[in-house]
């Protein structure tokens, strides 16, 4: 059974990077990292789930929703760890260190540098660096690491970490669904601490024992945590784990190729949600960050994605993050939207924002409909509906050479334009609605002896203000809506 996990330290906002690991079939399993107890929150905890939960990335298994291998938050996981941890130590892959990590790394290092000149042995054991490095230390690996606790420093109650023995010499190597083979050289990797001498389990470990004992079939994370993998690995092999699928993504790059961070703008899930981008949008656009489907096509919904995506197409090379076509892509899902919810979206907007402060619900259906093919961004029909409401139609009709364009021809129809809509000809055919306009078109453009573009043109700059624009019997039909119906819009957009 193919069982993906997504592992968020709830240190922060949800960021976008974490959304490759989106799984493909099979089981998608929520776990919450929170072994650094200081920086992670509850609060952060919960606005990551709101996050997921808004972008539609539902989990299987978690919090909230539970399973067969919880519980889901490493801190409630402690009792395991524990007992693996002592596990390795049984089985001598683990030893007792009562060196400081500072000393530890010291000797470490002293060790690598000096080990070439001359014959050290490294015994595998920290103690011995230190017997080395520090003469004066008269301490035996063995009395201090004695397995059963009763080695003399543990006995009297020195503090110690559990530290894994790295296996000397050789290389371990890891088959990468996206990066292929990725070889280590273990001599180049000291041994590390896996559980703190205050009884924390280290990082580490902890991913590993959990993505094993959760079954996990397939770690998909960013390229960033191979370094982890080496270590991860090591304890999959020590305590005897099948190894999962590993599979690491590039990360999202800014524009200038560097790591994307937060000067370059929003980079959390919450951010762009402020913003007004759709949640579609977002999966749909970070989905394609380092991902296609071998087509043309960009849109995709997540179904589709779900059913389309596959590791095996992920692009080896880092993405760079591009806010425009973020933005093209969150107007193409928009539009997608069934008119009844684009409709309540964007009117939900107006009135939150307080742009429109009197409105009927036709108001809005019109107006969206008119409107939404130049908005992106929901935040977008703010200015548009501003711009439709705020033109002055009647001073334009007074003195239409305010309007630098269409000089020819556009004082005569001004001046025609502006007598029907004084006698009131032009609003009472607007009453009845679009066949009201049609008619009063036809037979204002016959009494002009104009048709075409030569009526047109002139017509929809009077009428709307611009040269182009959505269909203008309709922008006028709506705009004639907004004045009976006391439409205000805020000019302060
Ligand atoms: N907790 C890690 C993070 O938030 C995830 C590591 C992993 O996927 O193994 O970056």
């Amino acid at each position: 059974e193919v069982r993906v996990r997504f592992a968020p330290s709830p240190t922060g906002n949800l960021h976008q990077k974490s959304l490759s690991c989106r799984a493909n079939g099979g089981k998608f399993v929520l776990r919450i990292e929170d072994t650094d107890l200081e920086r992670s929150t509850r609060e952060s905890e919960q606005a990551m789930l709101h996050d997921l939960s808004w972008l539609g990335l539902d989990w299987d298994e978690g919090p909230g929703v539970g399973g067969d291998y919880g519980p889901y938050r490493q801190s409630e996981r402690n009792v395991l760890y524990k007992q693996y941890a002592e596990k390795l130590l049984k089985s001598g892959h683990v030893y007792r260190c009562f060196c400081s990590n500072e000393l530890f790394f010291c000797c470490f290092e002293i060790h690598m540098f000096e080990r070439f000149h001359l014959d050290w042995d490294r015994g595998g054991s920290c103690n011995f660096l230190q017997l080395k490095i520090h003469k004066s230390l008269e301490l035996s690996g063995a009395e201090s690491t004695k397995q059963d606790g009763s080695g003399r420093r543990a006995g009297e109650g020195n503090p110690y970490t559990y530290r894994f023995r790295v296996p000397k010499g050789g290389s371990l190597q890891i088959d990468d669904l996206i990066r292929g083979e990725v070889s280590w050289n273990l001599n180049t990797l000291g041994d590390f601490v896996i559980m703190r001498s205050n009884g924390q389990p280290v990082y580490n470990f902890c991913v590993t024992v959990d993505d094993a004992t959760m079954a996990i079939s397939h770690v998909i994370r960013a390229e960033e945590h191979l370094p982890n993998t080496l270590r991860q690995a090591l304890i999959y092999k020590a305590l005897g784990f099948q190894m999962p699928y590993f599979a690491h993504v590039s990360l999202i790059l800014a524009p200038d190729r560097s790591k994307l961070s937060k000067r370059h703008g929003a980079t959390s899930v919450g951010q762009f949600r402020e913003m007004g981008y759709l949640p579609q949008a977002m999966v749909n656009y970070l989905a394609l960050l380092g991902w296609g489907d071998g087509t043309e096509n960009e849109f995709f919904t997540l179904e589709q994605l779900v059913e389309k995506f596959s590791i095996d197409r992920v692009n080896k090379s880092g993405a760079v993050f591009d806010s425009t076509k973020l933005r093209w892509m969150n107007g193409q899902h928009l539009r997608s939207l069934p008119s009844e919810e684009l409709i309540k979206l964007i009117g939900q907007h107006w009135k939150s924002t307080g742009i429109l402060t009197n409105s009927e619900g036709q108001f809005i259906e019109e107006a969206v409909h008119l409107l939404k093919d130049g908005i992106d961004l929901i935040p977008d029909s703010d200015t548009a509906l501003s711009n439709l409401l705020s033109y002055p139609l009647h001073a334009t009709l007074a003195s239409p050479e305010g309007k630098p364009v269409l000089q020819d021809g556009l004082p005569a129809v001004a001046a025609s334009l502006l007598a029907t809509y004084d006698n009131g000809d032009l609003l009472s055919a607007l009453e009845g609605g679009h066949t009201g306009w049609q008619t009063w078109v036809k037979s204002f453009g016959k009494s002009m002896k104009r048709k075409g573009k030569s009526l047109f043109m002139p017509l929809r700059m009077l009428l709307t203000g611009k040269l182009h624009g959505p269909d203008m019997g309709a922008t006028v039909l709506l705009l004639h809506r907004a004045g009976i119906s006391n439409v205000v819009a805020s000019q302060a957009v």
